[in-house]
């Protein structure tokens, strides 16, 4: 790990019988940037190495199952002890058996991260003790004021509401890959309103869906529009929850996309991990059908849900995007370069485009270009414009980075 991280390094614990799970979980642990992995190989060990401590540890990977003081009796110890360490449970057993300890653990106080099925490997146990740090690390989204019912309503009969798009570029050609449609609402007093101030409301009062059609509607207008001037441009619509629930999606969508003379791999699908794990067999039936039916589909902020790596792989996503949180200010700090290495490396093991968010600055650009990310979107290559302005932003853009272009 670089030296000029301004990330703290951490202090670790890895609590396991079995030697060579014991050397893989400490070799992760000094992956994610620690500075110290102490090893135990069971409970009574581990409360001494504790003990023997001034300053507390920051995190440890704890299994359940071992000789003599197991797992479940070590936490019940540093709950007493009141111990402020962070705990990954690691174990080989089934879920629901995770699940109680780590309830348990929880009603004696211990902070949880999250739980491993054993063998641990990389992939499993990075993305929870990097998601940990960083949440430390990267400030909460701003919360915005909400925008009143009523008022949505009135804004949705008046048709106030319409997309911006955001460009997303090829990281080696600097091409245009497509652009991401982002609801705005044109307000007649308030002027130009972000969706975080509607997106929710709109969703918890089952609004969504009368505006996400007409979003999708003005989008492949748009795409047809560009298409046209000779520019074939595939645009991706976020979805909720809601419009995920309804299995008819899929057929609604092909119609519009032919309606609108354009074939369906020219619109893609974005969902949240967490959408996606909601209500799953719904939701698992609608998106199995989007990509049997060409649609592109793509997993979204990436990172910030919960759902393991082995739950999305059930789902045929062709594209994921790195959340931003991981992305902007990655070059500054080391625990955000490695999961972003993880997170790529995972990719193309699966096979997917990988999409970094919030490529802010040239130094985010180079961070996210060195781990072998496929796509960039964000303010350093363009911010969400009104459809009139694409063209002319692209045309500005490939000017300036033409010598790339060409030397592809
Ligand atoms: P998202 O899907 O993750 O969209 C990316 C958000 O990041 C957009 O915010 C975009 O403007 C912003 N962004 C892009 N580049 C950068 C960057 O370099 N730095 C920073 N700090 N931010 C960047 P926006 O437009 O405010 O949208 C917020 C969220 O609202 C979206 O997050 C999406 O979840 C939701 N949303 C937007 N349009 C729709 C829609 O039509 N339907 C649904 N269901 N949700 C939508
Ligand atoms: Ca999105
Ligand atoms: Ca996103």
């Amino acid at each position: 790990m670089a030296s000029n991280s301004n990330v703290p390094p951490f202090q670790a614990m890895i609590l396991e019988d079995h030697d060579f799970q014991r050397k893989i979980g400490a070799h992760v642990l000094k992956t994610c940037g620690a500075a110290e992995v102490l090893e135990a190989a069971n409970g009574s060990d581990a409360i001494a190495l504790l003990d023997a401590r001034q300053n507390p540890l920051d995190i440890m990977v704890c299994d359940l199952n071992m000789p003599g003081m197991d797992g479940l009796e070590f936490l019940r110890h540093i709950g007493l002890r009141q111990n402020s360490v962070s705990v990954i449970l690691a174990s080989g057993m089934e879920a629901s058996i995770l699940r109680a300890a780590e309830m348990m653990a929880r009603s004696y106080g211990v902070r949880i991260i999250g739980a491993v099925e054993k063998p641990l490997s990389e992939g499993k146990l990075m993305p929870l003790v990097l998601r940990h740090f960083s949440q430390h690390l990267v400030s909460p989204r701003k919360q915005v004021a909400a925008m009143p019912v009523a008022e949505i309503k009135n804004g949705i009969a008046r048709g106030e509401f319409e997309p911006f798009f955001q460009p997303k570029v090829d990281m080696h050609t600097c091409k245009l890959a497509g652009v991401e449609a982002l609801m705005r609402w044109r307000h007649p007093k308030a002027g130009m309103i972000q969706p975080g101030a509607f997106i929710p409301v709109m969703e918890a009062n089952g609004m969504i869906n009368d505006v996400t059609f007409v979003l999708v509607e003005k989008s492949l207008q748009a795409a047809r529009d560009w298409r046209d001037q000779g520019y074939p441009i595939t645009v991706a619509i976020n979805l909720s929850v809601d419009s995920l629930r309804d299995t008819t999606l899929p057929d609604r969508l092909m119609r519009m996309v032919t309606a609108a003379g354009l074939a369906p791999d020219s619109l893609t699908v974005e969902v949240t991990e967490t959408v996606a794990m909601t209500d799953l067999g719904h939701s698992l039936e609608t998106l199995a059908r989007l990509r049997m039916k060409g649609f592109g589909l793509s997993i979204d902020d990436y990172g910030t849900g919960f759902s393991s790596m082995q739950q999305l792989t059930r789902v045929p996503f062709s594209e994921l995007k790195i959340d931003q949180v991981f992305v902007t200010g990655s070059s500054k700090q080391d625990i955000l370069q490695a999961l972003l290495t993880a997170s790529v490396s995972m990719t193309k093991r699966l096979k997917l485009k990988s999409v970094a968010e919030g490529v802010e600055t040239e130094q985010d650009w180079q961070s996210v270009s060195r781990v072998g990310c496929d796509v960039a979107q964000g303010y350093f290559i363009g911010r969400p414009m009104p459809r009139d302005e694409l063209i002319g932003w692209y045309r500005d853009w490939m000017g300036a980075h033409n010598n790339v272009a060409a030397s592809e």
